[in-house]
């Protein structure tokens, strides 16, 4: 393993502001809700859609490194029983708390997120009913190193009926190598046949959280397919988004994102 690698990424994330980061993504002019060429719609109608399959449902779904962020949950609480959060950094598992406990006072505002998810969804249901069922089905906010061989410090049993995971493995990662070595890891979280839901940046190589500059093991399309297939699993989907000129707006260098949706052998 590159363990001087891994320990110059653990100690750039040590100024990672939580703030910053969703300044920079989470708000306009990337989540501007009124068309899916913006990054943000893009990503909530790619998880939409591979949940409405109904393929993908069961007791457990683990989100790894789930940051500061909880639009990759809402499509998913209606599937799971227990959605779990994970972090390794204790700022953005506070983050992730305050928006589940403390009645949204001083929490990050994700209204416009649910409200538009609910849409897309067409079932008719009203936001305010996703946002409580949401908080409700997250129990548990954990720690988690995903290059660690048990990323969350002890064996799950039952594993996971189905990970997601956004924009963690290539940020958190120095190389390749370690890309595939973190996949195989939270692989272990993962029951055989369950599925893995992941997006990503392409093309990547850092992005600005305050104060903060992390490295990103820039990943092409091959590569993630590869990695995959690598660690046993079956490519189910995969979809790609180039960033618009108009969001290139100097956070990060990210080319495109991609999605992917794939199935753990059984
Ligand atoms: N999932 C969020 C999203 O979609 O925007 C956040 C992604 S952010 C680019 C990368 C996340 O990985 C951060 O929240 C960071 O704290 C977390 N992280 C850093 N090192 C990690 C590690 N060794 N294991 C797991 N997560 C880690």
């Amino acid at each position: 393993m590159n363990a001087n690698g891994v320990a110059a990424v653990a100690k750039s994330y040590q100024t990672f502001n939580p703030r910053a980061y969703l300044q920079n993504n989470y708000m306009p002019p990337r989540a501007n809700f009124t068309s899916e060429e913006f990054a943000v719609p893009w990503k909530l109608r790619c998880l939409a859609d591979a949940f409405a399959t109904g393929d993908i449902h069961g007791r457990t779904l683990i989100d790894i490194g789930t940051g500061p962020t909880i639009y990759q949950l809402l499509s998913a609480c209606d599937y799971f029983e227990e959605i779990v959060a994970t972090d390794y950094l204790e700022v953005n598992r506070a983050e992730i708390y305050s928006w589940v406990h403390d009645n949204n006072v001083g929490a990050f505002d994700w209204s416009p997120y649910i409200q538009h998810v609910c849409r897309i969804e067409g079932k008719g249901e009203p936001w305010k009913e996703k946002e409580q069922k949401l908080k409700k089905k997250m129990t548990k906010i954990l720690p988690i190193d995903v290059h660690q061989p048990n990323p969350l410090g002890y064996e799950l049993s039952p594993p996971a009926n189905a990970l997601v995971s956004a924009f963690c493995l290539e940020a958190v990662s120095p190389d390749r190598p370690s890309f595939d070595r973190a996949l195989r890891n939270v692989t272990t979280l993962l029951k055989p046949g369950g599925h893995f839901l992941m997006i990503g940046a392409l093309e990547e190589s850092f992005y600005l959280a305050g104060e903060a500059k992390l490295s990103v093991v820039p990943m092409k399309e091959a590569d993630i397919k590869e990695s995959f297939a690598n660690s046993g699993y079956r490519v189910r989907n995969f979809r790609s988004y180039d960033m618009p000129p108009s969001l290139k707006i100097g956070v990060d260098d990210v080319q495109g994102i991609f999605f992917i949706h794939a199935q753990k052998s059984a």
